[in-house]
């Protein structure tokens, strides 16, 4: 098997173990507060519309593993 492909399938399986055990990334948009917060009115907010409420994002990896 050529080298750069099985550093290639390394990382794969490292990137995917990651995302089996780690399955979400932080909102950026909330930081994880999971909610929007309205510049205008001072005081006023609702939940993040980035991530639905959620705080937080599937990773893709994790995405596809759950596909299965
Ligand atoms: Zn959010």
């Amino acid at each position: 098997m050529h080298p750069a492909l099985v550093i290639t399938l390394v990382a794969l399986a490292v990137y995917f173990g990651s995302c089996y055990f780690h399955p979400y990334r932080k909102c950026k948009a909330c930081n994880r507060s999971k909610e929007s917060h309205s510049t205008t009115f001072k005081g006023a907010f609702g939940k993040c519309r980035a991530c639905n409420g959620r705080g937080h994002h599937i990773r893709l990896g994790a995405r596809i593993l759950n596909q299965k």
